[in-house]
């Protein structure tokens, strides 16, 4: 039995979805959120409603689990973790009682979901963008809220490896994207915000957009599929130590801004906003460890072809929507 734990958000979306193409199976979805609101929904999976802070819940759905992704998160983009510190905080609740209940259920492989955001903000204060290695991490000083509380997940992984001797597997993801995702409402990332940014401007004319920041940042973007296939191949690797799944391609926000326009068909006079969340000025992901451990993983998707996709599908939605 497959687990997907936060099976109603974008990550957990496709992955369930890909766990469907390739024939792996049952699988058992698991997400907090009503199910007209899950961002893809399959009748022929276990769905399940829990919420995964309660220790009850959490040794329900691992009954019978053999394979549990952790995917379940309260969060959101850059805006969403600088305004809601506790909230993304209070995740720790459900990686405490993920991890017991897994290790009680006797998990044979347990996969977290980490983040880009553990590194110290110290390495990512610089245009000149030294991609982040793994035992970078520390000494700490991540992300204040989310980062923090990210850390502290891959270290209690860690010890129930150790200690109590639950396989696990950590990945760090670096800004993934995609369809089936938030796209409005506060917790969209970058390029769906962009995505719909533009897309409004073009239906509605306005012939402006506004950008968080001064444009410089920089960001490495990975399209779904390769996450995907990063997660998959990670959870075969032999390999407990968190790992970077990402992409290196790297570009600033204007340059991400540029591409949606181009895929729009507009040119927009930019408004700047330096006082929006903007996260740290330059960060990018070294793929050396996961390329090892997987025999040759490397996300194969260019931003502008995911870009296409990803504005193709919330172009959808917001006709819909309006
Ligand atoms: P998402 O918000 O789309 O999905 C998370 C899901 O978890 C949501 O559907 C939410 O309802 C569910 N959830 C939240 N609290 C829950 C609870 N108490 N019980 C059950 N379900 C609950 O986020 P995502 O982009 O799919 O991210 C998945 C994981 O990857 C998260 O752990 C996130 O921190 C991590 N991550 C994502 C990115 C990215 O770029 N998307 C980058 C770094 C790390």
């Amino acid at each position: 039995m497959h687990v997907v734990c936060g099976a109603g958000g974008f990550v957990g979306g496709h992955l369930v979805a890909e766990l469907r193409r390739r024939g792996e199976g049952p699988i058992r979805a698991v997400d907090r959120k009503p199910r007209d609101q899950w961002f893809q929904r399959f009748d022929d999976v276990e769905n399940a409603r829990a919420d995964l802070r309660e220790a009850d819940a959490c040794r329900d759905v691992c009954r019978g689990a053999r394979r549990l992704y952790n995917l379940a998160a309260d969060m959101g983009g850059m805006g969403f973790i600088q305004h809601n510190r506790a909230a993304c905080m209070l995740n720790v609740l459900i990686n405490t009682h993920l991890l017991l209940a897994a290790r009680e259920a006797g998990v044979e492989r347990y996969f977290f979901a980490s983040s880009a955001c553990v590194y110290p903000q110290e390495r990512q204060s610089s245009t000149r963008v030294v991609a982040l290695r793994e035992a970078q991490a520390y000494p700490a000083d991540p992300e204040d809220g989310y980062g923090w509380e990210k850390l502290f997940a891959e270290r209690m992984c860690r010890h129930f490896q150790e200690d109590f001797g639950l396989p696990v597997r950590v990945a760090r993801f670096h800004n993934t994207y995609g369809t089936h995702c938030a796209w409005h409402g506060g917790r969209e990332k970058a390029p769906a915000a962009i995505c719909r940014k533009v897309i409004e401007a073009v239906h509605t004319g306005s012939g402006q957009i506004e950008v968080w920041g001064d444009g410089s940042q920089l960001r490495s973007y990975t399209w779904i599929d390769d996450t995907i296939e990063g997660v998959l191949r990670l959870m075969e690797a032999d390999a407990s130590e968190p790992v970077n799944v990402g992409t290196t391609e790297l570009v600033s926000v204007d340059d991400l801004v540029g591409m949606v326009e181009e895929i729009g068909g507009v040119t927009l006079a930019r408004r700047y906003r330096p006082d929006a969340p903007r996260g740290v000025v330059g960060r990018n992901s070294d793929n050396t460890r996961m390329r090892e451990i997987t025999g040759g993983w490397e996300p194969r998707t260019p931003l502008r072809s995911g870009l296409a996709r990803t504005y193709a599908w919330i172009e959808g939605e917001y006709k819909a929507w309006r």
